[in-house]
C-alpha cells in the first residue's frame, strides 16, 4: 500500500487495480507534487475531479493516471538532475528519498539509504545534530538554514554548503517529514573569505587609497585619513593631486605613469603634503586592477610615513658618527674628515692643523662634585670650541675629556700655518680658561694643547693624531694651559716668531722704528728724491730686516700704528726739507700695506698728517703693490681718487709680479710704475726679463706715466735702462738705504 497517497486517489487506483504499478517512492512524489510543483493547490478543484472520477470510466481513469505519472517523471527528471542534495526524512528521520547528489555525498545509493536514518551512515554526534536541526526545522515550522562543511564520499573533496530545511505537509495538512536541499557555496565562501581578508588588509597600518581608471578616489582607509589629514568624505571624489607636495616636477610623474601603465606597478618615494600644510617622505606603491578583458578598472595606492623611519635613520647614523654627550662628531667621523681634509690640503696645497686638546685635571671634577658635573663640563666645553672656530673647522670629542680640531685652508706656508694654527690655539685656551657655571657650581678649568702641520699626503690620520698627541704631553709637561707644536723646529720657530711679536709691540714705544732714506735720481745722476724704508733697530738683535717683521706686523694689526708712525715721521722729514733749497724739491716715497690702505679712515689720516705738517702734498707719494689693489677694484680706485683730491702722488711698487692689465691700470691715478728689482737683476742676462722690462717702460710711456726701477746695482743695468727709455733708478749703484744724517751727506757731496 502505498503510504500517504491521497486518500480518495489510493483507493480510486486500488479499484482499477493500478496501484501495484506505481513506483514504490510515488505516495511522496505525489506530495512533493503538492509541495514544489502546484499542481495540487487547489484542493477543491482536486476533490471536485476526484468526485467527477468517482463517476468516470476506467479508461478515462487510466488517462488521469497516465497524465499523473508523466508529470511524476518530469519531476523526476528535474528532481535529479538538480545541482544541489535533495532529501526528504520522515518526521522520525528516516530517508524517504534523495536525488544523485545526495547519493554522491553520501557515497550510497538511494536504495540503500531509503529507510536508513544518519546513525546508519555517520557517527552518533554528527547525526544527533542532523536530528536536532530536524527537529529545529519542525518545530518552526518553516524554513531554518544552516552551513556546514561536507565532505563527498565518492571524491573525497570537501564543500561548503548551505542547508535549507523544510517541514513538508500533504494537502490534508499532515505532516510528512523534512526536506532538504544542500546548496554548495563553496566559492562564494572563498570569495566571502578574500573579501573579509581583503577588507582586514585595507585598514592596515598603510595609507590605502583605491581609485578608478581615471584616478578618482573611491576608497580610502583609516590610516589614510591619520597620515594624511584628510576624511574619507574629503578625499572620496578627488585625485591623488590632493597630496602632491610639489617637490616632484612633470618628468618624475611622467616616469611613475609610464612604468605604470607597461608594469601595472609602481613604487618609490614621494614627497607628499598633509592637510596642514606638512611635507613628508612616503613610500608609495600603486597596482593596477585589471578586469577579466586585461583593461584597467581601478587603481590601489599604498602609502607609508617614512618620516618615522627617515628620523631613524637618522638617529641611528648619530649614534654611529656623534659623541651622543656632546653632540660632536665622534673618532670615527674625525678620521673621516681628516682623510677629507688630508686630500683637499694636497689638491689646494694649503696647509691644515690638527690639535689635540686635553682638559687639566679633569679627574678632579669628576671625583669632587662627581660624574654629572663632568659631563656638564664636557657639553660647555663643546659648545666653547665650537664657539672658537670657522664652519669648515671640525671639532669631536675623542671620549673622556679629550677634544681634536681640524682646522683646513691654512697659509701654503709651514710657519705661517703654525702661526695661523697658534692663534686659534691661543684663543681656545682663552675661551676655555674662562670660568664655567656648572650648576650651581663656579668652576675654573685650562686645557692642553698639542699641534701639528699637515700638508701633502704620505702622511695619515692616524700618525697626525698621535703627533698631536705627543705635543699635548709636551703641554702638560711645560705647565699646561698652553700649546705645543709636534715638530721641535716648528716650536723653535713658533716660540722665536711668538717673543718677536711681543717685542714688536714694544718698538713703537721704545722708539725702536727708525726711517732710512734710499736715495732715487735721474739719468744724470740728479737726485729727485728718496724712498723711505723702515729699519727696526732691536737693542739686543740689532737691526731686524722689515722682510722679518712686516709681515708679523701684518698678521698682528700691529702694521696699523707702525704705518701711521712711518707717515707722520716721512711727513716730518718733507718739512724738515723745506728749509733747504737742497732738498725742498725731493720726494719722498712711502710704503703703505694693503691693511693700511683699506682702513676706513686712512684718507683722513695723509689728510692729517699733509695738514699737520704743512708740506705740500705733491712730495709726498704713496708706494702702493699691485696684489693690494687688485682686490676690490671700486674701493680702491674710490680711495685713490679721495688721496688724490688731497694732492700725493701714487707710485706702483713692485710692478710685474702681479697681474695688472693695462685695461685696469688705465682707471687707477698712477704717476709712476716702478719696475721690481727682480726683473732689474737679471736684465743683461735673462732675455725674458729684459722682454719684461721693455714692456713695462712701453706701457708707462702709453699710460702717460713716470717709470723707475729699484734694485739698480750695476752700470750696465743703468745703461740697458736707459736705452729703453727709463731714466729714474733707485738701487745699490746710487746708495743703500740710510740713515736721515748720511742720507743729507749724501746729497751735499752731489
Ligand atoms: P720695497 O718697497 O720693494 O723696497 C725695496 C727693497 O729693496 C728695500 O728692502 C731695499 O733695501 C731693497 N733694495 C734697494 N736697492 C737695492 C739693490 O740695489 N739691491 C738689492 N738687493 N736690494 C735693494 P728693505 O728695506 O729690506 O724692505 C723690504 C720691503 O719691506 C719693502 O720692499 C717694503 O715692501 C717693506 N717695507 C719697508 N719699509 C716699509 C714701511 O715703512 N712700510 C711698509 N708697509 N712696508 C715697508
Ligand atoms: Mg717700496
Ligand atoms: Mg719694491
Amino acid at each position: 500500500m502505498n503510504k500517504g497517497l491521497n486518500p480518495l486517489l489510493a483507493r480510486q487506483l486500488r479499484k482499477h487495480g493500478l496501484d501495484e504499478q506505481l513506483p514504490p517512492d510515488a505516495a511522496i512524489w505525489s506530495n512533493l507534487l503538492s509541495v514544489i510543483d502546484q499542481a495540487y493547490r487547489d484542493a477543491d478543484q482536486e476533490r471536485y475531479t476526484l468526485e467527477r472520477s468517482l463517476a468516470i470510466s476506467s479508461e478515462e481513469m487510466h488517462a488521469l493516471y497516465q497524465n499523473q505519472k508523466s508529470s511524476y517523471a518530469r519531476l523526476r527528471t528535474l528532481f535529479e538532475t538538480i545541482q544541489d542534495l535533495v532529501w526528504l526524512k520522515s518526521p522520525d528521520g528516516v530517508y524517504l528519498t534523495c536525488n544523485p547528489m545526495f547519493e554522491r555525498s553520501f557515497g550510497a545509493k538511494e536504495a540503500e539509504i531509503v529507510g536508513k536514518t544518519d546513525y546508519d551512515f555517520m557517527d552518533k554526534k554528527r547525526a544527533d545534530l542532523f536530528r536536532e536541526r530536524d527537529r529545529t526545522a519542525l518545530a518552526n515550522g518553516g524554513l531554518s538554514v544552516n552551513e556546514e562543511w561536507v565532505t563527498f564520499a565518492d571524491d573525497g573533496h570537501l564543500a561548503a554548503v548551505e542547508v535549507v530545511k523544510t517541514p513538508v505537509h500533504d494537502e490534508s495538512g499532515q505532516l510528512i517529514g523534512v526536506l532538504g536541499i544542500a546548496r554548495d557555496i563553496t566559492d562564494r565562501k572563498r570569495t566571502e573569505a578574500e573579501l573579509r581578508i581583503a577588507a582586514v588588509a585595507f585598514e592596515s597600518q598603510e595609507s590605502m587609497m583605491i581609485t578608478d581608471a581615471d584616478g578618482v578616489i573611491l576608497r580610502v582607509n583609516q590610516p589614510f585619513t591619520k597620515i594624511n589629514g584628510y576624511t574619507s568624505e574629503e578625499a572620496v571624489g578627488q585625485t591623488p593631486r590632493l597630496l602632491k607636495s610639489g617637490r616632484h616636477n612633470a618628468d618624475f610623474y611622467r616616469a611613475m605613469w609610464e612604468t605604470l601603465q607597461r608594469t601595472g606597478a609602481w613604487q618609490g618615494e614621494v614627497w607628499n603634503r598633509r592637510k596642514n600644510g606638512e611635507v613628508y617622505p612616503g613610500w608609495r606603491s600603486i597596482s593596477a586592477v585589471k578586469g577579466g578583458d586585461g583593461v584597467v578598472t581601478h587603481y590601489i595606492g599604498a602609502l607609508s610615513d617614512m618620516t618615522e623611519r627617515k628620523a631613524a635613520e637618522e638617529s641611528i647614523e648619530n649614534l654611529a658618527f656623534y659623541d651622543p654627550l656632546t653632540g660632536l662628531p665622534n673618532r670615527r667621523l674625525l678620521m673621516d674628515r681628516l682623510q677629507q681634509s688630508l686630500a683637499s690640503s694636497a689638491r689646494s696645497g694649503r696647509k691644515g692643523a690638527l690639535l689635540f686638546i686635553d682638559l687639566d685635571n679633569f679627574k678632579d671634577i669628576n671625583d669632587t662634585l662627581g660624574h654629572d658635573i663632568g659631563d656638564l663640563l664636557l657639553q660647555q666645553t663643546a659648545q666653547r670650541l665650537e664657539s672658537c672656530l670657522r664652519e669648515v673647522d671640525t671639532v669631536s670629542r675623542l671620549g673622556g675629556d679629550e677634544f681634536v680640531v681640524v682646522l683646513e685652508g691654512l697659509s701654503e706656508h709651514a710657519l705661517e700655518a703654525a702661526a695661523q694654527t697658534k692663534t686659534v690655539g691661543e684663543k681656545i685656551l682663552a675661551t676655555l680658561g674662562q670660568p664655567y657655571q656648572l650648576a650651581t657650581h663656579e668652576y675654573h678649568s685650562t686645557s692642553s694643547i698639542g699641534a701639528t702641520i699637515f700638508s701633502d699626503h704620505g702622511q695619515s690620520g692616524g700618525d697626525l693624531l698621535k703627533q698631536a698627541d705627543i705635543a699635548m704631553y709636551q703641554a702638560k709637561k711645560a705647565g699646561r694651559n698652553t700649546l705645543r707644536f709636534f715638530d721641535p723646529q716648528m716650536q723653535v720657530s713658533i716660540t722665536a716668531r711668538v717673543s718677536l711679536e711681543s717685542e714688536l709691540r714694544k718698538a713703537l714705544e721704545n722708539q725702536q722704528f727708525h726711517l732710512h732714506y734710499q736715495i732715487q735720481v735721474d739719468s744724470s745722476h740728479r737726485p729727485l728724491g728718496a724712498e723711505a724704508l723702515i729699519r727696526w733697530i732691536h737693542p739686543l738683535r740689532g737691526m731686524v730686516s722689515p722682510a722679518q717683521f712686516i709681515p708679523l706686523a701684518e698678521e698682528t694689526g700691529l702694521i696699523l700704528p707702525i704705518g701711521l708712525w712711518v707717515l707722520e715721521t716721512a711727513c716730518a722729514q718733507l718739512k724738515a726739507w723745506q728749509q733747504d733749497a737742497l732738498t725742498r724739491d725731493l720726494v719722498l716715497a712711502v710704503n703703505v700695506s694693503a691693511k693700511q690702505f683699506r682702513q676706513a679712515d686712512f684718507v683722513a689720516q695723509v689728510q692729517a698728517a699733509v695738514q699737520h705738517h704743512a708740506i705740500n702734498p705733491i712730495l709726498l707719494k704713496l708706494e702702493l703693490t699691485e696684489g693690494m689693489l687688485l682686490e676690490n677694484i671700486e674701493d680702491t680706485i674710490a680711495t685713490m681718487n679721495a688721496l688724490k683730491e688731497i694732492g700725493v702722488q701714487f707710485s706702483l711698487d713692485d710692478f710685474g709680479t702681479g697681474y695688472s692689465s693695462l685695461q685696469y691700470l688705465k682707471r687707477l691715478p698712477l704717476d709712476q710704475l716702478k719696475i721690481d728689482q727682480s726683473f732689474v737683476r737679471d736684465i743683461a742676462i735673462d732675455s725674458s726679463d729684459k722682454a719684461i722690462v721693455r714692456t713695462i717702460i712701453a706701457m708707462a710711456q702709453s699710460l702717460d706715466m713716470d717709470v723707475i726701477a729699484e734694485g739698480v746695482e750695476t752700470e750696465e743695468q743703468r745703461q740697458f735702462l736707459l736705452d729703453e727709455g727709463c731714466t729714474h733708478y733707485q738701487g745699490y749703484l746710487f746708495s743703500k738705504p740710510v740713515p736721515i744724517e748720511q742720507f743729507e751727506a749724501l746729497l751735499k757731496q752731489g
